[in-house]
């Protein structure tokens, strides 16, 4: 059957970028959070988006489900089979950028293309997007963060992905293509309304000056009082915080909070209030980048923002987290595995900041409740949150020691591979952390927290309101008729 179809894809694509091969449909079919119930009948490379139009189109003849892959930087089974019956359409190949126009304030690019190749080809003009990239941008693609409404760089002011983009292409399931008056209604929609093929997006003048910051706070409600207080405040780029866990990562990843402040040129109200001198005495910690056009600027856009925290009981730390990230945002990825080689699986909740502090203290609630589990299994949770416009992206992430999977051995680093590619199963830890991260988006829910990277996993449709699940039901009807498009994503 497969071959059959192989065959059938390979005239309009050319068998080259078919993929039939069982190990590689295996890895193509599983996301960072390990595999689903069913592997992939084929993956498809298209060139083109008339080529995905193509494939879309006798995918659906044949009663094939389609799933779509960007970069598979996901961890939400996003683009992981519901059923057998199934092709992967890989969208890498379709990674050209198609227009930039400062005049008209726009950039147009492949949905294929990744942040980190959009970045540097819009810096050679002194060009930028508002929001510009995940964390994961070296490997994301345009069309994958669309599909999970993405943030991080940038996004403390100008929000997610969906406020930065203008305009999308689309396939939709019968094989045509289109570009909806709304685009805001297909971000964040984890591939279920059709296959994006090209993003544009605003463009702004690259800030000529960057200014850095950080604080240290003795507990996580002084921490997210402060972060609340900066919601909104003109010239905040990024604004997140770790807490005691996150700084013993960095420690064990060999980060040296303090290594060379000398020669940072920290503001001198600033470096007064140092008073923390070695990393691992460090409780909580918010950072925070501002931009602008010059440096008064943004000292200033600064100063105001270093005032919130203080008031919240901050004091300043040197500046090294935030200025790092940003001198080189979109660097190889290690944090798919813990500092000692653990699987690592993020779960989020976002809430306005107003409501953060509720969100957290019944998350330390919901965790003191599951201290013997946790121990039981060894398994380690760290949180961070980010600033994403008015609202606080909540983030705990679990570590446990267990196998590398495919998806690991074919995207961790060289070094890791070596160290830790053998690493015995342990699927009971797995199955821990699988239940408490559903748990803990079921509390989620009765807090009424929202989602990004929606995919399988969250509760999508119920955070809705009546009205809006019966737009989203029939936007889908109309769509995709058959149910063709990522079956069981958003819960449709
Ligand atoms: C180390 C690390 C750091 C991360 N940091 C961040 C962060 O800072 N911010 C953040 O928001 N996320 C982050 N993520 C999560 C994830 O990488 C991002 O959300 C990213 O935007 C996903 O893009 P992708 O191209 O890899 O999408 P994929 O994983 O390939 O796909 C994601 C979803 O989009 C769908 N999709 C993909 N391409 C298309 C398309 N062309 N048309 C329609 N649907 C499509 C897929 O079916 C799937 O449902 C991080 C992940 C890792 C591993």
């Amino acid at each position: 059957m497969t071959a059959e179809f192989a065959a059938q894809f390979g005239k309009l694509i050319g068998p080259e970028h078919v993929i039939e091969e069982a190990a590689e449909r295996e890895y193509y079919s599983t996301d960072i959070s390990g595999r689903g119930d069913a592997i992939a009948a084929l993956v498809l490379r298209p060139g083109s988006a008339a080529e995905v139009a193509v494939c879309v189109r006798a995918a659906a003849d044949s009663g094939l489900a389609i799933l779509v892959r960007g970069g598979g930087m996901s961890y939400s089974k996003g683009y992981v089979p519901a059923q057998e019956h199934s092709v992967i359409i890989d969208m890498r190949r379709l990674d050209r950028i198609i227009e930039i126009n400062p005049e008209k304030g726009f950039v147009t690019a492949e949905a294929g293309c990744n942040w980190a190749r959009l970045y540097d080809a819009l810096a050679e003009k002194n060009l930028r997007t508002p929001f510009f990239g995940p964390l994961s941008g070296i490997q994301a693609t345009l069309g994958g963060s669309a599909s999970q409404d993405a943030a991080f760089f940038g996004s403390a002011s100008h929000g997610s992905m969906r406020e930065s983009v203008l305009g999308i292409e689309i396939v939709s399931a019968d094989g045509n293509l289109f570009w909806p008056d709304n685009p805001a209604s297909f971000v964040g929609d984890a591939g279920a309304f059709g296959i994006k093929t090209s993003v544009t997006l605003k463009l702004i003048r690259r800030p000529r000056a960057c200014a850095f910051a950080s604080f240290a706070f003795d507990d996580f409600p002084a921490l997210l009082r402060a972060q609340g207080a900066m919601a909104n405040a003109p010239g905040l780029a990024e604004c997140f915080g770790f807490d005691p866990e996150s700084h013993r990562n960095l420690i064990k990843s060999g980060f040296n909070l303090f290594e060379g402040v000398a020669a940072l040129g920290i503001g001198r109200a600033l470096k007064s209030a140092v008073h923390i001198t070695r990393m691992k005495d460090l409780r909580f910690s918010l950072h925070v980048v501002t931009e602008g056009e010059t440096d008064t600027e943004t000292g200033q856009a600064l100063e105001r923002i270093a005032a919130n925290a203080f008031d919240a009981g901050g004091t300043a730390l040197p500046d090294i987290i935030p200025r790092v990230t940003r001198a080189r945002p979109f660097r190889p990825i290690k944090a798919l595995l813990g500092p000692d080689g653990e699987n690592w699986l993020p779960v989020h909740a976002i809430t306005p900041h107003a409501a953060t502090e509720r969100l957290v203290r019944c998350t330390e609630e919901f965790f003191a409740g599951k201290k013997a589990l946790i121990k039981r299994h060894n398994i380690r949770v760290s949180f961070l949150t980010v600033l994403i416009g008015g609202q606080i992206l909540y983030e705990p992430q679990f570590f446990w020691f267990d196998r590398l999977s495919v998806f690991h051995l074919r995207n961790v680093s060289d070094k890791q591979r070596g160290r830790y590619g053998g690493a015995a199963a342990n699927p009971e830890a797995r199955q821990a952390v699988a239940e408490l991260r559903a748990e803990l988006i079921t509390l989620f829910a009765e807090l009424s927290a929202a989602h990004m990277q929606s995919g399988k996993l969250y509760p999508y449709l119920q955070g809705l309101s009546a009205a809006e699940q019966a737009d989203i039901r029939a936007l889908k009807q109309r769509l995709d008729p058959r149910g063709l498009m990522n079956p069981g994503a958003l819960g449709l």
